[in-house]
């Protein structure tokens, strides 16, 4: 696993790996910087090296290798990382690639499971086109869906059968296996055993949803069925060793280029509302599949766009999971506008009945947050009596906190105090206070380095044996001399770099603040140090330390003076004699 993972590693491109998940910067001759992923952040702290093949941000001090960047990302262990990376670059797995039977079980599982739903989409496409889902293509058709759009999305049809989608399936996996995919059912039985499985998905229209790779990993089922028989609306697989509701944003894979691209996302509440809006043109869209966002969703999000365009249904359920995905999405500092589609109409039915043109012009039209956010506590609170306003306050405030920008903040308690008619001082200075109240997230940003660390930081890191001299001019001299280094920040770093063997430098160091200081050196550089710089460097650092002693020996020298003891006085002053010498000497040396 190792060897191979080693071999990955040299082959894969850490900056398009990462580029995968978001947007990279060229900043130097060898580096890229983007925002955190792992952090909430305004401008970037994050920083790739392309030739060390290291990530580190400033903001939160995460750092690794591309290996634990997906690892981390993607919140898989280190053996499915690697996996990950080799596919994203083309390399062929080994046989036997994982550490543990367990781990090898659980891929095993997943891979087998991404298969079985592979063809179950396609036997639903199948079904869908067959003479018994003739029902199924005329609900589609009435909801303004030609067949390029049903094959975009890869709708179908589950047939109105306890058994059709088993037996398509049934030889192909065991029952534990099939159980776990999540597309069957079964009853428990008298002895609390499971009875046999049986299709969850009956006489109902199926929507792939697929991970970001676009790969399908889970369907929700809308019924075909009115009356009793019906059942829910919509149903969707449960959580499965492939999907995790969580976890995953609808249509994600087809809009994160879009998305990009405008620079903004487009978040709608219904799967049939993404899929409608993205087939007229607008593809930088995605569902929440009608729940309130969570943090995962926010953070796989925050990866492509920092802004989004909400658009959720304007019923009352609606609003309330707006308001919730509305709070997180400000918490993690997302620019938010909010359209209201007038008519009280759903983004679907306002794009087939109204046109592409007219919903990008609500697009455009969208309201700031804050003001959408005032106008909704004077609809919940209307009325001039000063109770109503005190209870449009109390509905504002908590949004108000979660702006991470005081000049935001502030803003929305103007702008509040004046829409809502606020004449009280001391609703007023409420008002004030919680603008005031959110403290700014203070970054811990790295001490800045001297160019002499700098040189011997980038020496120590040294990988490439054709500069191996070099780095070993730098570890002989820690190793020897470790008195001379020690007053420097970087010693810690240092001492870790030169005890190491074949390990990436950036691992090594495992103390965050060290490790972002040599991240800020190695970061900076375009080649490896000379011979000749760290000799010099070196040299510098002897000197500082000569020069370090002087002054602690002139103490001690004025101290004895002080009080009167000659023959320590003698002692100190011959050091300090031989110190002067040594320090010409070297200066001799250097010129
Ligand atoms: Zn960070």
């Amino acid at each position: 696993m190792l060897d191979f993972a080693q071999s990955v590693k040299q082959q894969a491109d850490i900056v398009k790996v990462i580029e995968g998940y978001i947007r990279l910067r060229k900043a130097g001759a060898q580096n890229y910087s983007g925002l955190c992923p792992f952090h909430k952040e305004k401008s970037p702290s994050f920083s790739v090296h392309a030739v060390r093949q290291f990530y580190h941000c400033f903001g939160c001090q995460a750092s690794g290798d591309v290996f634990s960047f997906v690892a981390k990302i993607e919140n898989v262990t280190f053996p499915e990382a690697v996996r990950i990376v080799a596919q994203k670059c083309g390399i062929p797995l080994p046989k036997h690639e994982f550490s543990s039977p367990e781990q090898a079980a659980e891929a095993r599982l997943r891979a087998k499971l991404l298969e079985l739903h592979e063809i179950a989409s396609a036997w639903f496409e199948e079904q869908l086109r067959s003479p018994e889902g003739a029902v199924a293509r005329e609900y589609l058709a009435g909801r303004g869906l030609n067949p390029d759009g049903i094959k975009t999305f890869r709708i179908g049809y589950a047939p109105d059968s306890f058994n059709a989608l088993r037996d398509r399936l049934s030889g192909m996996a065991d029952n534990e296996t099939l159980r776990a995919s999540g597309l069957f059912s079964s009853k428990e039985q008298g002895d609390g055993s499971l009875g046999p499985i049986y299709d969850r998905f009956r006489k109902r229209v199926m929507f792939p949803i697929a991970n970001e790779s676009g790969r399908v990993i889970a369907f929700t089922a809308r019924t075909l069925e009115t009356g009793d028989k019906a059942g829910a609306k919509y149903i969707n697989s449960p959580e499965t060793p492939l999907y995790s509701k969580s976890l995953v944003l609808f249509n994600l894979d087809k809009a994160r280029a879009s998305i990009r691209q405008h620079e903004f996302a487009v978040l709608v509440e219904g799967q049939m509302d993404c899929i409608s809006v993205f087939l007229r043109g607008i593809q930088n869209v995605i569902a929440t599949s009608g729940t309130a966002f969570t943090e995962q969703q926010v953070a796989l999000l925050r990866r492509h766009t920092s802004q989004v365009v909400v658009n959720f249904d304007p019923d009352a359920a609606g609003s309330n999971a707006a308001e919730k995905s509305i709070a997180l999405l400000t918490e993690e500092g997302f620019t938010i506008k909010i359209v209201t589609l007038d008519g009280g109409l759903d983004p679907d039915r306002y794009i087939r009945e109204r046109g592409v043109e007219a919903y990008t012009a609500a697009l455009r039209g969208a309201r700031r947050q804050a003001d959408y956010l005032i106008e909704r506590a004077r609809l919940l609170f209307p009325g001039a009596r000063s109770e109503q306003k005190v209870k449009a306050m109390n509905f504002l405030l908590p949004h108000i906190r979660l702006m991470p920008e005081k000049l935001a903040r502030d803003q929305f308690a103007a702008d509040a105090a004046q829409k809502l008619g606020i004449d009280s001082a001391v609703l007023r200075e409420e008002l004030r206070q919680a603008a005031l109240k959110r403290r700014e997230r203070v970054e811990t940003r790295a001490a800045s380095l001297t160019e002499v660390e700098r040189v011997l930081l980038r020496a120590l890191a040294i990988t490439d044996p054709e500069d191996e001299r070099a780095r070993r001019l730098a570890a002989e001299a820690l190793a020897q001399q470790p008195a001379w280094f020690e007053h420097l920040g970087t010693f810690a770093a240092m001492q870790a770099l030169a005890g190491r063997r074949a390990n990436d430098p950036i691992e090594v160091v495992e103390d965050p603040a060290q490790r972002a200081l040599l991240a800020e050196a190695l970061l900076a550089e375009t080649k490896p140090p000379l011979e000749r710089e760290v000799q010099s460097a070196i040299q510098e650092i002897h000197e500082r330390a000569i020069e370090n002693r002087q002054r602690d020996l002139r103490a001690l020298i004025a101290e004895a003076e002080r009080r009167g003891d000659f023959a320590e006085l003698a002692l100190l002053t011959q050091q300090k004699l031989d110190l002067d010498r040594a320090l010409r000497q070297l200066h001799r040396d250097g010129a």
